[in-house]
Parts: structure tokens; C-alpha cells; sequence
């Protein structure tokens, strides 16, 4: 069997030759793909407004500018997620809090955030990082009401969720990123996550002000508008009238992302179908567990759409289980490693032990692989790798 990566881009002909179009045309960076790229991903999710960046690092970093994070800012987020989620309030000069992980689910427990801000003077934070882990969307229109109560924002991380969804109280079903109930959403387009751009990210809201402002940070904080400008001198006449960056998404990578998005649907169902067929293989086994909060629930069936960005599995013999699957070519992988344990936020005072349910998560966790054009015998052999080695208990 060749090497088997826990997940991996599919490009298809037509992927190549949209891309070649754009190399031939008069346009390779802000043409028209960026404005028709954020149309169709607007459409897709379900929101007013979509603004193209360079990364998902990108958005996470201009939402928390967009919403005036600063040195006196406290943000709240999971520990459970990749460094972007939570550097992006550290880009900005705020101080991240974490709060620990609800075990069924692998997201932000919403219990305990409530008993932070419950303790908390009131003010003391100003917004809330939560992120769809995995692809299982975080029920927002709780989490919304909680930030209601104590006046904070929400950037929703939907980078593992694209195509997620859950159904609210009044029975209407709510895709991931569709700015609703939170603030801004972002995403990323890097190879391993649904649309692949090579690199690429997108910031998806309800708000025309953010939205706006999203455009004006993304190209250097200048702006031709001429409602937003002091003066107008001509033609050539532009004003820069915040402090933004270069985070502009090609056209390149733009038609490459619109392309994927035509198959996006379809993958979120191939992705749903192999998680379903590891669900069978791994139930009821003693050594594996599913972390998937969908498998063998039929009310969550009902409450959840799952993207299935990745499908992780427990195991208390993670580290041997690891090493058993890559020496047999199959590059199982870990998310994440508790960002509140990396040496850089270390230094502002957490330690082992802060965050037992996300700390005990990751001793066991391994994400299988999970991909479109994952194949049967590829998956079968997925399968009888991990039940050999769970029969295999000395
Ligand atoms: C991938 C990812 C990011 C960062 O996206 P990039 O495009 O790699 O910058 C942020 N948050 C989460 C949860 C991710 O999985």
C-alpha cells in the first residue's frame, strides 16, 4: 500500500484548466475570480457578505482587527484547535484565556465558559474564539445568547466546517459561517481542509460595517471609495486610512477555490460516508473509541450536520497505535497538541493541569484519515490495521 496522509487536496481537470484560463488572462491578482469567489462562497454558507484573503491566518487576524482587539483586550477560546485560533488575539497585543473542552464533543464547553464569565467582573472579556472542531458545528445560537448576556463578539473558526450545520430551537437549520449569531466566521483554503486554494481564506458575515472595514484591512487600509475619503484629487486618487496589510487572495487561487466549491457538496457526502463506514467498524470496540458525537445518536442526527474535516478516534495506547499505523504506511495524525502547553503561552502562566478534559483528550486522540477520494480497499485497510492492533492487547 503507498502512504496513505490523514488528508489530502483533490484537483480535478477542470480545476487545472480554470487555472490555466486565469494564467492566460489579463488578470492574475485582484481580477474578477475574487469577487465572483466570494459570491458563490457567500452563497454556499448562507451569508450577506465574503471577503477573500491570503490564509485562514489572514482572516482570524483582520476579524480580531475588525473588531478593535487591542493590548487591553481578554479573549476566550479552546485549547483544542491550531495556534491560528488564538495567535490572532496575540497579533493584536490581547490576552488569550482558554477554557477546556466538553469530552463528547472535542468543542469549547459552554458550561464552563459560562462559570468564567459568571465569576468575572463584568467587562472583563470582550469576545469569544469558539471553533467547529473537527467539522461538528458548535451550537451557536446558545453560545450567542451567553455572549448576549455579557456583551461579546463571536469569530466562529469554521475552518474544519464548511458545509456543517445545526438545527436551532425554531426547527431552521444553521450552516457554519452563515452570520447568524456570530460575528464573523472564517475558513481556510489550505490543501487539507474541504476547498483547497493552495493557500487561501475567507471571512463570511451579515455585517455591511465589518464587512467594509474587512476590505479596507485587507488591501493596506486604502481605500478609492469616495464616501470614506477626506479629499479627491483625480483618477489616481486614493486615500489609506487605516493601518491594513497585503492579505489578498490571487485570482489564481481564487478560480482554483471557485472550482472546488462546485464540488464541495459532494465531498462533504463522501467524507459523511466514510465516517459512517469507520463508525460501523470501530463500535462497541473496548480499545477504540469515537470521538464523533454524531455516531450511534440518532438525536444528534437530527440537531447536527457534521463536515467530517476529520475523524478522530481514542485510544489509551495513542503513542503505540501511532507508530503501528506509520509503519504500516498509514500518516495518522494528532489534533492538536493543547495550545495551552506550547512553550510560547507557557510564558503568560498556563501549565499542565489547567485543562484536565483537553489534556487527557490529547493523550489519546488520533485522527484517521478522511478525504474525498479516500478509496474502499484503502479505507478496508485502514480498518484491519487499527482492529489488528486493538486485538493485539498484551
Ligand atoms: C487551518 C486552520 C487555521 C489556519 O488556516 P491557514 O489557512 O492554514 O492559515 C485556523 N484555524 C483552524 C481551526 C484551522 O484548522
Amino acid at each position: 500500500m503507498k502512504p496513505i496522509p490523514y488528508g489530502r487536496q483533490s484537483i480535478s481537470e477542470e480545476d487545472i484548466n480554470t487555472v490555466i484560463e486565469v494564467l492566460k488572462s489579463d488578470f492574475l491578482t485582484q481580477g474578477p475570480k475574487i469577487g465572483a469567489f466570494e459570491e458563490e462562497f457567500a452563497k454556499y454558507v448562507g451569508c450577506k457578505y465574503a471577503v477573500a484573503v491570503a490564509n485562514g491566518t489572514a482572516a482570524l487576524h483582520l476579524s480580531a482587527l475588525a473588531l478593535g482587539v487591542n493590548k487591553d483586550s481578554r479573549i476566550i477560546t479552546t485549547p483544542i484547535t491550531f495556534a491560528a485560533s488564538a495567535n490572532c488575539i496575540r497579533y493584536c497585543g490581547g490576552k488569550v484565556d482558554f477554557v477546556d473542552i466538553d469530552p463528547v464533543t472535542g468543542l469549547l464547553d459552554m458550561d464552563r465558559v459560562r462559570n468564567l464569565l459568571e465569576k468575572s467582573p463584568l467587562g472583563t472579556y470582550q469576545g469569544i474564539i469558539p471553533v467547529d472542531f473537527a467539522g461538528f458545528p458548535l451550537n451557536l445560537e446558545v453560545l450567542r445568547s451567553l455572549a448576549d448576556e455579557y456583551g461579546l463578539w463571536i469569530i466562529e473558526d469554521a475552518c474544519h466546517a464548511p458545509g456543517g450545520h445545526f438545527v436551532d430551537s425554531r426547527g431552521v437549520q444553521q450552516f457554519c459561517g452563515n452570520g447568524n449569531y456570530a460575528d464573523l466566521a472564517i475558513f481556510s483554503f489550505h490543501p487539507v481542509k474541504h476547498i483547497a486554494c493552495g493557500e487561501g481564506g475567507m471571512i463570511t458575515t451579515n455585517s455591511k460595517e465589518l464587512y467594509e472595514k474587512l476590505r479596507i484591512l485587507r488591501t493596506h487600509g486604502i481605500t478609492k471609495d469616495a464616501n470614506l475619503m477626506n479629499e479627491n484629487h483625480g483618477g489616481w486618487y486614493y486615500e489609506m486610512v487605516d493601518l491594513g496589510f497585503n492579505y489578498r487572495l490571487t485570482d489564481i487561487q481564487a478560480a482554483l477555490g471557485m472550482s472546488q466549491l462546485g464540488r464541495a457538496v459532494e465531498s462533504v457526502e463522501k467524507r459523511t460516508k466514510i465516517a459512517e463506514i469507520y463508525d460501523k467498524a470501530f463500535h462497541g470496540n473496548e480499545e477504540i473509541r469515537i470521538l464523533n458525537p454524531m455516531a450511534g445518536r440518532s438525536q444528534w442526527s437530527y440537531q447536527y450536520g457534521h463536515a467530517y474535516h476529520l475523524y478522530v478516534i481514542l485510544s489509551n495506547r495513542r503513542k503505540e497505535l501511532y507508530d503501528y499505523l506509520k509503519k504500516n504506511n498509514i500518516h495518522a495524525q494528532i489534533h492538536y497538541i493543547p495550545l495551552h502547553l506550547q512553550p510560547y503561552y507557557q510564558q503568560f502562566g498556563w501549565s499542565k493541569g489547567d485543562f484536565p478534559m483537553a489534556e487527557s483528550y490529547y493523550n489519546e486522540c488520533l485522527s484517521l484519515p478522511i478525504f474525498p477520494s479516500l478509496d474502499e480497499n484503502e479505507q478496508q485497510y485502514i480498518i484491519e490495521n487499527v482492529l489488528r492492533f486493538s486485538e493485539n492487547i498484551d
